[in-house]
């Protein structure tokens, strides 16, 4: 098996390719290391690779990895689904909030974040193809929650993030991925400060930067195929 440098760079090279056949300038797309289940040592391998920014998903564990890798300037980001009693740490420890998906959760994001800090990076999860499973506001829910988010004092509402539901059919990849970039634009008519479009993962981010991607999660493609029976929080569905 290649290793997580190799990856990397094999990554960047897609990222590349993919946005100059879109006609981006490839420096407009930030690599976003997925690192659920992933050891610490694996995270630092990717650093000294020159990667800075990763992504977890389960609170524990990433507040595990934060503190075990406090040497490092990583720029943490939180993608996973939030429990609003449990928003006190997120605010506390990451630079990011990708899966913010109601006024609840984003209410005490900003009351919990520490003074001292900048403000909390926020996008809102957009449940693009109205999966019943999926967590995510509705795309018809997204301009209100927006405007109530861009008042909270101590966030920075950047954009928007998707997952939508897993295909190998680049032109069904291509749709939702157009959707959310719509969406996008509609929000930036009212709020132009939005820059954001977190899209795209291990399999479909050629897709996703075509449709304006400009942040893109990529797990297995760094890491190889996460272990799932070691961590029981996940299943693979
Ligand atoms: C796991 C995960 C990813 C990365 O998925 P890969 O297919 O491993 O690249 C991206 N985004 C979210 C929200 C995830 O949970």
């Amino acid at each position: 098996m290649k290793n997580i440098v190799d990856n990397i760079c094999a990554v960047r090279a897609q990222i590349t390719q993919a946005a100059q056949c879109a006609g981006r300038a490839p420096q407009s797309i930030q690599l976003l290391a997925v690192s659920k289940t992933r050891q610490a040592d694996e995270l630092r391998q990717a650093f000294a690779a020159g990667q800075q920014a990763f992504g977890e998903n389960y609170l524990q564990e990433g507040l595990d990895k934060i503190a075990a890798l406090a040497d490092l300037a990583i720029e943490w980001h939180f993608i996973g689904p939030i429990q609003s009693n449990k928003t006190r740490p997120i605010a506390e420890h990451f630079h990011w909030v990708h899966s913010v998906d109601r006024t609840k959760v984003a209410r005490r994001l900003s009351e919990q974040r520490p003074a001292n800090l900048a403000p909390l990076n926020i996008c809102l999860q957009v449940n693009i193809s109205a999966e019943a499973s999926k967590s995510g506001c509705l795309p018809a829910d997204a301009m209100a929650l927006a405007r109530e988010v861009a008042q909270l004092p101590r966030l920075r509402l950047r954009g928007l993030m998707a997952i939508p539901a897993a295909t190998d059919d680049p032109k069904q990849q291509q749709q939702a991925f157009g959707d959310l970039r719509k969406l996008l634009q509609r929000l930036q008519a009212e709020l132009p400060q939005l820059d954001t479009l977190s899209m795209g993962m291990s399999a479909d981010l050629e897709a996703a930067i075509g449709e304006g991607a400009s942040i893109v999660r990529i797990g297995t493609a760094i890491f190889g195929p996460r272990n799932y029976s070691s961590n029981p929080q996940e299943s693979p569905s």
